[in-house]
């Protein structure tokens, strides 16, 4: 799906916004890419020999950085729009993850890259929590392949059963899922420069035994993965609230990304900046299923490095664009409060279009651990470029582009993206890549996926708050395996 490699690019006449501090801006400049690599950045380069990509009335900057996504959830687009994390909890791992073919997977980790690469998403980190089998990872490595977006291949630990029924297919025992983890990431995984990097998506905590939390993260630190998990995502119970336990343990690192945080307290913040983990937050799924705040001002007060996630098409939108804009606005909001609850006005913004493109870029890039690779328009790092703009009615004039960018960008104004110097999106369309044969793919996958779904029930079971009470039991009784205290007093 991507076109032969030219070997030197030229991308010309452009608003460079680097995202690196020491040269923030170019009013007009331009970008020399060499193979994979970016080679200058500046107003003027003399580069004959180069194809020339003319990027007049456009933005050059780095693609952004996703740092949690399920893409494997791309089949469900849409489904869960008016559902609580509850509800969406209730179907999803209760009823519709068991339900997928590898073939499901593979189709859904294609359209999820495919749409983010024509979102200007150069890097994601995939949160691929629905594993059954091995073949289900081959899979979902394999639609990512074909698209040739650049990855940190989280493997999930978490999101399927351990099988007993010996005619079954699937994992017998934890030993079978971590030795089928070594096996991805030795056939798949490039430890060093390779497009798909490899990450671990542990179990949250207290959803197993801490016990078995201990052994995943030790498998994961084997594999020098990058550890990601849900933390923080739920209120009232210990329920992925395990920060303290995590760093009473010495289990806490700079290589983890902590998804959501919404429900951490002060302290927690304060034990996740001291390890140098990272924090990543999704606005529209916190903000629209009832996980809370997202934690912007809790991260910026605390010393971590905001990074911003899509977390699932099955219920927001697949471009992190989408993502800066709630995720800023949410937060202005909220520090205007202080100012209006008291009866006074706020005469500035504090955070800027600026900081939010620096969350969904450089931050994001430190986040999956290529902060020295990609994130940033510097010579020497790897070419994954967008260009943002266009003739479009959305776009023209722009006395701000870069305040254009946030505040009125989508998808369809990114008009070219490389990817480690390839071409993979061209004035607004994917190279070579049939969206009829994608659609009818997907289409077909997903009315079966439905259909085996329902057969067996609805598709959103009746959730009360009775599902809670007995998921909380259970929570206590893997604490209580753990010998951990339970803070939380839920039953
Ligand atoms: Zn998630």
């Amino acid at each position: 799906m991507t076109e032969g490699r030219r070997n030197r690019i030229l991308i010309k006449g452009g608003y460079v916004l680097t995202m690196n501090p020491a040269d923030w801006e170019l009013e007009v400049g331009s970008v020399l890419v060499e193979g994979d690599i970016i080679i200058d950045v500046a107003p003027h380069i003399e580069a004959p020999d180069a194809e020339v990509i003319d990027a007049t009335g456009m933005v050059i900057m780095p693609g952004f950085v996703d740092t949690h996504r399920h893409t494997w959830q791309s089949l469900l687009r849409g489904l869960y729009s008016d559902t609580s994390i509850i509800e969406f909890l209730g179907s999803l791992r209760n009823r519709v993850t068991a339900n997928y073919t590898a073939e499901d997977a593979y189709v859904a980790n294609l359209v999820g890259a495919l749409e983010a690469v024509d979102a200007g998403v150069t890097t994601f980190i995939d949160y691929s929590h629905c594993i059954h089998t091995p073949e289900h990872a081959d899979a979902l490595v394999r639609g990512l392949q074909e698209v040739g977006i650049r990855a940190v291949y989280a493997y999930g630990y978490s999101g399927s059963s351990l099988v007993t029924d010996p005619k079954l297919k699937g994992f017998r025992t934890f030993e079978e899922k971590v030795a089928d983890s070594r096996r991805i990431a030795e056939t798949y995984l490039s430890a060093e420069n390779g497009l798909l990097t490899r990450g671990i998506a542990i179990t949250e905590t207290a959803i197993a035994p801490f016990n078995r939390t201990i052994s995943e993260i030790r498998a994961a630190n084997e594999l020098d993965a990058t550890i990601i998990t849900h933390t923080g995502a739920m209120w009232g119970s210990a329920c992925t609230n395990g920060v303290r336990e995590l760093r009473h343990h010495g289990l806490l690192h700079e290589k983890q990304v902590h998804v959501h945080c919404c429900s951490l307290e002060d302290d927690d913040f304060r034990m996740l900046a001291d390890a140098g983990a990272k924090v990543s937050i999704a606005p529209e799924t916190e903000m629209g299923m009832g996980m809370g705040r997202p934690p912007i001002r809790k991260c910026i007060e605390h010393g971590i490095k905001p990074t911003l996630s899509v977390d699932v098409a099955s219920f927001n939108s697949g471009d992190l664009i989408g993502q800066c804009r709630t995720g800023l606005l949410f937060q202005r909001a909220m520090d205007n409060d202080e100012f209006l609850l008291r009866g006074d006005m706020p005469l500035r913004m504090d955070l800027k279009v600026r900081d939010a493109l620096r969350w969904a870029t450089i931050n994001g890039a430190e986040a999956c651990s290529l902060g020295s690779r990609i994130g940033s328009l510097v010579p020497g790092k790897k070419a994954d470029i967008i260009l943002v703009g266009g003739l479009s009615m959305n776009m023209i004039p722009r006395p701000d582009m870069v305040g254009s960018v946030v505040l009125q960008a989508n998808s369809t104004n990114v008009r070219t993206v490389l990817v480690d110097g390839r071409v993979l999106k061209r004035d607004g369309v994917l190279v070579d890549v049939d969206l009829s044969r994608i659609r009818e793919l997907a289409t077909r996958a997903q009315t079966a996926l439905f259909e085996r779904v329902t057969e067996g029930g609805p598709m959103l079971p009746p959730i009360g708050h009775d599902w809670l009470t007995r998921m909380n039991k259970v929570w206590a009784d893997n604490l209580a395996e753990s010998g951990l205290p339970n803070r939380w007093q839920m039953v």
